[in-house]
């Protein structure tokens, strides 16, 4: 079968590679139906993800159908369609028992799929742990409006979970790219008072203003000025950094009102300076949360009812076969894109 492969650092190729099979009772195989490509495999492709290993399939945003489930597993099975969740969790650690399985103990937990072991950018996945790894797709849900339940939209998930959001808040959101936009859709489920959003592309901002009418935009030049002006007690009540550069981790604690809560979901390349002195008094809370993939049920389960549609998300669309040029497209921000369908 085709599997989109991490080659060496800078480079990744299509190669053939046998179908995966059972490996231990725990594991299921799925036919990829559905997959997307991920800012973090580009983290990948240059370099930065130490753990990632040489030679892995990549990709861990899909959807597809159940080929074969191994004894153990449990909910599912043969012929299900399902999202499979970027993170492998056991279930059963202090971590997993807390909603925490992000930080899963187990030697197989955390993000496996296209990182350690063989992901989804490929024609059939062997997934770990299937019976937390998998979640079954409501028949009324396309497999394109699951697309994002596994990875992209279970941090904007857990990033609006985290926020305590009350419908006094102004909440505002940096960033407005795929993980900025599920956090925007995420948040806006707790209805806030008013959502700000500040993003630096102007083509996003575009995005944002023809699908969410009723969020306020601006520029990072302009954030703090307008937040303050726009919300009731000098700043914003919760701040959701999603946007990952320096100046926008400043921009996070200098728009929060004091005793706001700052969220940090922004993934930076360099160690970031909290600037405690001209904070004093402020009183910030602040949180830090990638991805948790704890929710996907209940997300499927908003999805099902009409409450999360993240398919506007959704630019482009390009078989397997094509997935270098829809890499290209992505990796350069080309042609308003935001995320990347890639079909079998
Ligand atoms: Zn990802
Ligand atoms: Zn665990």
């Amino acid at each position: 079968m085709k599997a989109y492969t991490y080659i060496e650092k800078g480079r990744f190729a299509m190669t053939d590679k046998p179908k995966p099979v059972i490996e231990e009772p725990t594991d299921a195989i799925v036919r990829v139906t559905l997959g997307s490509i991920c800012t973090s495999d580009l983290h990948i492709k240059h370099g930065s993800v130490p753990r990632a290993v040489p030679g892995i399939t990549v990709g861990h945003e899909m959807v597809g159908v159940v080929e074969a489930v191994g004894s153990e597993v449990k909910g599912i099975k043969e012929g299900d369609r399902v999202t499979v969740n970027v993170e492998t969790f056991c279930g059963e650690c202090f971590y997993c028992k807390h909603g925490y399985v992000n930080n899963c103990t187990s030697p197989h937990g955390g993000w496996a799929l296209g990182c350690r072991i063989d992901g989804g950018q490929t024609e059939y996945v062997r997934v770990p742990l299937a019976t937390q790894g998998l979640n079954r797709i409501p028949d009324s849900v396309t497999d394109e409006q699951a697309l994002f339940v596994g990875d992209v939209l279970a941090t904007g998930f857990w990033a609006a979970r985290i926020s305590e959001i009350t419908e006094d808040d102004t909440v505002l959101i940096i960033g407005a790219g795929p993980t900025g936009i599920c956090t925007l859709l995420c948040a806006m489920l707790k209805h806030p008072k008013r959502i700000i959003v500040c993003e630096r592309s102007e083509e996003r901002r575009a995005f944002v203003k023809k699908h969410y009418p009723e969020v306020l935009l601006t520029t990072p030049e302009e954030c703090q000025v307008f937040v303050e002006a726009h919300s009731d007690h000098g700043g914003a009540d919760r701040v959701l950094e999603v946007a990952g550069a320096n100046a926008t981790f400043q921009l996070a604690w200098q728009c929060a009102r004091p005793n706001a809560i700052v969220t940090i979901v922004a993934l930076y390349d360099e160690p970031q300076v909290l600037p405690l002195p001209n904070m004093y008094g402020k009183n910030l809370t602040f949180k830090t949360g990638g991805v948790d993939g704890c929710d996907c049920e209940e997300v499927l389960h908003l999805i099902e009812q009409g409450k999360i549609d993240t398919t506007p998300l959704i630019t482009h669309r390009f078989p397997l076969s094509r997935i270098e040029e829809a890499y290209r497209i992505f990796e350069n921000k080309e042609d308003g894109v935001i995320k990347i369908a890639i079909y079998n």
